[in-house]
């Protein structure tokens, strides 16, 4: 199977989409959650991830290594890196010296005005780091308040609110949209729709049956 990786604006789905691939045997790899486990000893870290900017590419690239590391062969989807061109030049050096395939690239388009909606309506597992969002019957929690899978609390994640929004979303424009073209010219690029969970899910599907 091809290693995925998942190019998407700010709560387009990345996370909900890579939690239905697992079932097709890939290992979910969520930069996001990595750096929100180093948060809890480095405050620094949490503020800057508030701002809704990103963190440094070093710091970044090695939580990354690490988990590659420790997976061996197993397929993998990159859910949310690389975030820019330098992490995606980072990314490529590594491939060549494991010799192993960049696999195929998904980026998830949705309008501006469904993200934010979605932003502020999502709510996250502390435990597991699944997410659900409150306005939709698709990816509501079945027992409101609590994840379907480990029965924890729901919360809502601190860089969810409409003002940090719109500076990840800026982050997106600037930084990580240009990712676009840099994997259309390798000729690695597929485009989905994200607007409802299920078909973004059978879309990619049919895209990695057809390249594999
Ligand atoms: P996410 O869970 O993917 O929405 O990421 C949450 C936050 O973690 C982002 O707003 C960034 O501050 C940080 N982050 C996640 N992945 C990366 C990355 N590849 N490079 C830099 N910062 C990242």
């Amino acid at each position: 199977m091809k290693n995925i990786i998942l190019i998407a604006p700010p709560a387009a789905g990345k996370g909900t989409l890579a939690n239905s691939l697992k079932s097709l045997g890939y290992e979910q790899l969520s930069t996001g959650d990595m750096l929100r486990d180093l948060a809890q000893i480095d405050p620094s870290l949490q503020e800057k991830m508030q701002t809704g900017a990103l963190i440094d590419d070093e710091t970044v690239f090695k939580a990354l290594k690490n988990k590659l590391n420790k997976l061996g062969n197993t397929p993998y989807i990159l859910d949310g890196f690389p975030r820019n061109i330098k992490q995606a030049e980072m990314y490529d050096k590594l491939l060549e010296e494991l010799n192993r395939d960049l696999g195929v690239v998904i980026y998830m388009n949705t309008d501006k005005n469904t993200l934010l909606k979605r932003a502020t309506s999502r709510v996250v597992c502390p435990n597991c780091g699944r997410s659900y969002n409150l306005l939709s019957e698709e990816l509501k929690p079945i027992k409101e308040g609590f994840c379907d899978i480990c029965d924890q609390e729901l919360i809502r994640r601190k860089d969810d609110t409409e003002e940090i929004f719109e500076k990840r979303y800026s982050t997106f424009l600037d930084q990580t949209a240009p990712l676009i073209e840099f994997y259309e010219n390798k000729n690695k690029l597929f485009k989905v729709d994200s607007k409802v969970a299920e078909k973004t899910y059978e879309e990619v599907k049919n895209i990695i049956k057809e390249e594999a």
